[in-house]
């Protein structure tokens, strides 16, 4: 076929978007050489103010990357040993780390079938797990994985039950909305990240917090620069060096502008794949009222078997596809010795892990290599019947 001959695919594609933006990338990274405010500069507070608006939150804080994103928000509310922070399993491995960090207890959650993310009857479970071992229930995390809104209508009342806050993991959920309500102004404080390879994405690090909780904000503003008090030399708590690069916030300016237009695309990108696979496999499944950011379009193949015979028909027609996750965190080397909701394992985690695979997503997939891409996938299916 023509695509395979005439260009190779991309998982992501990230030199499409440049070649449009790239005038306004030079020009906005000529600007910060100009002025030289390479630290905080005035594209930062400028980012912050857009992303803000953008998410529909009072706050804004850009940071170093979504890993800290998701530290800041834990230090700020002093999370520490005793506490348990209730999160998915299935997810990149940052969401628990951070909680290990503090020496708190990442307690895993068992997922959906349906939509990857966080079982809210999973959670329930997990909370009297904790209980019984003597833990402190503090907070949820749920993970909006692969862009897709977690099921906040079930999750923000079993927090305000049990007296728990909730901060979302967001780094692969920027750009999405759930019932009306964007990601970045759900729970009491949202992370994010700008890694290349999510929605939206900066040339390096980056991330964000997002929160309407004044006192939270001052605090991380703190945080961020090593606790600072009145200034840098003025150390009120211990904090950490959690900056974004004033030109990666000039980058983002410049990609946030086409943000809501690419959104879109990778929507069009999505109806696409459906229609032409939904006979075939298991798509991914959206409610009504939620919008993903498609950070990943991910379908479930009937076995780990089946999964590894049309990833390799895949490859063998030029087409790349990637796993997320073959592991479930509760199974990792690292953190195995962590606790489950179920006292032993997650099994919905487990058996999509073996059975996910991921397709080339990205909002400038044309149309006729959707169809190339789904058209090999059809044909492994044939042979394989
Ligand atoms: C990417 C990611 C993170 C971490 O973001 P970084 O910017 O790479 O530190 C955290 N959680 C999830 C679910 C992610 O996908």
């Amino acid at each position: 076929m023509s695509v395979k001959e005439n260009r190779r695919i991309e998982f992501i594609d990230l030199a499409a978007q440049q070649a449009l933006i790239r005038p306004k990338i030079d020009a906005a990274i000529a600007r910060v050489l100009d002025h030289g405010g390479y630290i905080m500069g005035k594209e930062v507070p400028e980012l912050e103010k857009q992303l803000a608006e953008f998410a529909g939150a009072k706050y804004c804080l850009s940071c170093s990357n979504g890993t800290d994103a998701l530290a800041l928000v834990l230090m700020a509310k002093n999370i520490k040993a005793g506490d348990a922070v209730f999160v998915p399993s299935f997810t990149f491995a940052a969401s628990a780390e951070v909680i290990a960090w503090l020496g708190a207890t990442p307690f895993f959650v068992d997922i959906l079938p349906d939509s990857f993310n966080m079982d809210p009857a999973s959670l329930i479970q997990a909370i009297a797990a904790a209980k019984k071992q003597g833990l402190n229930p503090a907070a949820i995390m749920p993970v909006d994985l692969f862009g897709q809104p977690a099921d906040y209508d079930k999750i923000l009342p079993i927090a305000e039950e049990n007296d728990m806050w909730v901060l979302c993991d967001s780094a692969q959920g920027f750009g999405g909305m759930y019932h009306g309500r964007k990601v970045g102004s759900i729970g009491l404080a949202t992370a994010t990240s700008f890694f290349p390879a999510k929605p939206l994405g900066c040339y390096g690090d980056g991330g964000a917090v997002f929160t309407d909780d004044k006192e939270l904000y001052d605090v991380m503003v703190s945080l961020r620069v090593h606790g600072k008090g009145d200034d840098k030399y003025d150390n009120v708590r211990i904090g950490m060096n959690g900056r974004l690069d004033t030109l990666q916030a000039a980058i983002l300016i410049e990609k946030l502008a086409i943000f809501p237009d690419e959104l879109i695309k990778r929507q069009r990108v999505a109806d696409h794949y459906n229609n032409l696979l939904e006979n075939f496999i298991v798509i991914p499944k959206l409610p009504k009222g939620l919008h993903s950011a498609w950070a990943q379009y991910t379908l479930t193949a009937a076995s780990n078997k089946q999964r590894d015979e049309l990833q390799t028909a895949l490859k063998q027609a030029g087409v790349p596809s990637m796993v997320y996750y073959p592991k479930p965190l509760h199974l990792q080397t690292a953190y195995k010795n962590f606790p489950t909701a179920t006292g032993k394992g997650l099994p919905v985690c487990e058996d999509l892990a073996s059975r996910v695979f991921s397709l080339p997503m990205h909002p400038y997939l044309e149309d006729e290599t959707i169809k190339y891409i789904s058209q090999s996938l059809i044909l492994a299916f044939k042979k394989a019947a």
